[in-house]
Parts: C-alpha cells; structure tokens; sequence
C-alpha cells in the first residue's frame, strides 16, 4: 500500500457513508477523504471530520504533528479555497472532539461493520449486567436488529451458518466472522440479488463494507467478464425473503427464475412479450410471400424489415440504417428459406430483440452506475469506458476488456471532475491514477473534449 493522500470537501451528494460511524454523510456536509491505493485501484474512505483519527505515523514518536500542522501540511481542501485555510481551526477542533472514543479506534483501517455490532452487543451486555435498562431505542433500528441476530447466531458452527447462505445462494466463501456478518446482513435486508451492469453475482468486499460484484461468464467466448460494480451494502440490489430454512421446491423454482431474468444475455422480463410478437405476425401474415424469383426475394426482404421496424407497438432493434438493416433481415430469410413470413417473425424478434426492452434494460445499467460513481459529473465517462470494456469481453479480448474494467473502477472513485485540464495527468506523473495507463488516459481525454470516443465508436461498429 502506497502512501496515502488526505483531501476535504463538501459531500457532492448524500451516498456517501462515514467508514468510521457508519452513518450517512449528508449532502453538503464536511467529509475527510482518505485515498488509498491498494495496488490494483484507487479508493476512498469518507469519514466525518469529528470520527476522523489522523494516521499514526504522523501523530506519533518524535516529530508527531498537532492536528493543526497536519491540516496545513496534509490536507488537500479540494473545494478549490473554500475550507481551508479559512476554517482550519474550525476544522482541527472537530477533528480533535472525541465524539465516540469506542467507534473512533485509533487506525482509520480499523472497524468492520461486525465489530461495531460486538461492540453493541457487548455494551448491551454490561447495560444488563448492571441493572440498567438497555435502550430501547437499540431493538428497534436497524443496527438493534443486527445485535439481536448476533446474539442468535454467534454460537452455531460455521456450518450452520453456511447452510443460510447455500438455501439463499449467496456466495460462501469466508471466514467465520465474515459468514456470520452476512447471514445478519441477509436476514435484514435480503438476499443480494444480482448485478445490473453484468448479470453476475454479488458478494461482501473482504471487509464487509461495500457489496461488490465477483463477474460473470460468458459461455459464447468461455471468458471470466471482470466487473467493477460495487455499491453500499445497504444499497444493494436485494431480492426477498431471505430462508432461515431449506426453500421448498416451488421457492427454488421462483429464485431460479428471478436469477435467468437477472441474466443479462436473456432479454428484460416482459409479460407482454407475446402480445408484441402476435401484433407483428398478424401483419406479416398478410405479405406476399414468393422467395422463388430474385425479385419476390427482395420484396419479401423489404416488407417484412418493413413490418418489424415500422410498427405502432415495439419494432425490433436493426440497425437504424436501412441498408444494413435488411441485410440483417434478408440473412435471417436465407436461413429459413422454407418458413413464412409469420413464421420468421419470433426468430427474428428472439434474435435482435425489442429496442424498447433494451432502452429499459439501459436505464436500470446507467442508474446502477450513477449510484457507484462518486463524481456524478464523471458518468458519461464512466459509462462510455463500461461499454467498451463490455464490448472487447463480448469479442473475446480478455485483456483489454479486463484493463478497462479497472479503468472505470478507477474513474467511479475519482471525487473530483476529469476536465480537458487534468485527463492527460491521470495516466503520468505525479497525478496518475492506478490502473490508468498512458492509451486509457489519452482515451479520457478526447473523450471529455469532444462528447466520444473513437475507439468505441469502432467497437460499437465491429459488434453490431
Ligand atoms: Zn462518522
Ligand atoms: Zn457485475
């Protein structure tokens, strides 16, 4: 782990949680933000500056700093002049409260979400032992539900507590600590469904503070798609109930089902699928249908583009240029050559799918990614360098497409906005962000100057 950088600011949107507290930041609050670079990506730690615990190194042995020195030293005010140094003394006498020693620590790495529940359970414990009353207050949230769990489960075995996590399908792997934080966690809020960018499953970061994805499979190129999906635990995407006990096979069948729809190979759920498909074959059914004469050929191609494209209801998502868009059609008739025109509609509905389906299926990926990334205005970026990672995977390019997956984990945690100033810097010097490599940060730029980026636009070309 390389050195850290220390930066303040006003939250820029309330999705932020403070690492030590585990409270929300709201919008517009004051947050400290610890970078640390892990080697394969950047992050961040956001915490309030009253639960913010200068690093020991710098407070410790002979040269230990005041609060006041490491403000002025450290502490990178990117508001642009707004906080410091105007409100450094304000700043270093909230650093210096001691809000809650027990939940402060003394490492800003310290603190899984599971030891705050021990710790609450254990003050819980003292309040009993002594005759105090514990506050009732601690049963009813979130948090009082945890400690309750806890005090359930801290004794099963590890394999009972891994028997929760095979009847909801979630992934096992783990210590017991770790197991047991994800059987509370499933308990409360609900087996975490799967990932909106790529289909795969979800899992607990190795510290149980952010839910992240482990990546899918591609059975057509065999390939590992990395992911870089991530988001709050209690953010994520959930799926009800959670099983304290083996599902019954009719409850089995409704999770497989919810996992195939979540599959991002197999078009969005829609129940009136068939409607749609029976709208277009009924105009279909009334085409002149003569493959045998090159002429009656190119009219069948014609008219049946025609029908799935030009339609009141949903058309089917061909290229939007014409030409291209009845070759597509025209493959699928030489295919078929001995099916009707009614006949090759579902064949070519199930292979192009509905553009609406897809619109749909857009939205829910753009708004996942607008909840990970930190710098809202940095999603356009964000998104572009997804789908190209997406696409060279889709082309079997492994290594490409797992680089630009570590570019956009590496952009989604940026806190500040990539401008034509600073793109360049990303990718060299003093400025570089891990994972963003020399082509990556050039990309970046032209694509903040000019709203594209060529690459993608030729990817996007080669898929289609
Ligand atoms: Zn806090
Ligand atoms: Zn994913």
């Amino acid at each position: 782990m390389s050195e850290s950088k220390y930066t303040v600011e006003y939250a820029k949107s309330g999705r932020s949680t403070c690492k030590k507290c585990k409270v929300k930041i709201e919008k517009g609050q004051m947050r400290i933000g610890v970078h640390i670079d892990n080697g394969q990506f950047e992050y961040v730690n956001w915490t309030h500056p009253a639960c913010f615990t200068m690093p020991r190194k710098l407070n410790m042995g002979a040269n230990a700093m005041t609060t006041q020195q490491f403000i002025e030293a450290h502490l990178e005010d990117t508001t642009g002049g707004e906080i410091l140094p105007a409100k450094a003394e304000e700043l270093a006498t909230e650093i210096d409260k001691k809000v809650d020693l027990q939940k402060k620590g003394d490492d800003n790495h310290s603190g899984s979400p599971l030891d705050s529940i021990k710790q609450e359970y254990e003050q819980q414990q003292k309040d009993t032992d002594s005759g105090n009353e514990p506050l009732p207050k601690r049963t009813k949230s979130s948090s009082g539900k945890a400690v309750e769990l806890y005090a359930k489960y801290k004794s099963l075995k590890v394999d009972e507590l891994k028997d929760f996590l095979r009847w909801n399908r979630q992934v096992m792997t783990g210590t017991k600590d770790i197991v047991l934080f994800k059987a509370i966690d499933g308990n409360i809020y609900g087996r975490l469904a799967r990932c909106v960018l790529c289909g795969g499953r979800l899992k607990m970061n190795s510290d149980c503070t952010k839910v992240i994805c482990s990546g899918s499979f591609d059975e057509d190129t065999s390939m590992r798609i990395d992911c870089a999906y991530q988001v709050e635990v209690p953010e994520a995407p959930r799926w009800q109930p959670w099983y304290t006990e083996e599902p019954s096979e009719e409850e089995q069948e409704a999770m497989d089902k919810l996992e195939s729809e979540a599959s991002l190979d197999i078009p969005a759920p829609d129940p009136e699928l068939d409607v749609d498909i029976g709208k277009l074959v009924k105009e279909a059914e009334k085409l002149e249908w003569k493959l045998t004469s090159k002429d009656g050929l190119r009219k069948a191609v014609a008219e049946l583009t025609d029908v799935v494209q030009k339609h009141e209801g949903k058309s089917v998502d061909l290229p939007d240029d014409i030409g291209s868009a009845k070759m597509k059609v025209g493959e699928v008739i030489a295919r078929n050559r001995e099916k009707s025109a009614a006949e090759l509609v579902p064949i070519i509905v199930q292979e192009f799918g509905f553009k609406e389906s897809k619109v749909a299926k857009a939205a829910k990926k753009e708004a996942a990614m607008e909840i990970m990334v930190k710098e809202p205005k940095n999603l356009p970026l964000v998104a572009a360098f997804q789908e190209l990672s997406e696409l060279y995977f889709k082309e079997g390019n492994r290594n490409a497409g797992a680089s630009y997956a570590k570019v956009v984990s590496a952009l989604k945690e940026l806190s500040y906005e990539v401008t034509e100033e600073n793109a360049k810097g990303l990718g060299k010097g003093k400025t570089k962000v891990a994972n963003i490599g020399k082509t990556s940060a050039d990309r970046i730029f032209e694509f903040v100057c000019t709203g594209k980026m060529e690459k993608l636009i030729e990817k996007r070309a080669d898929a289609s």
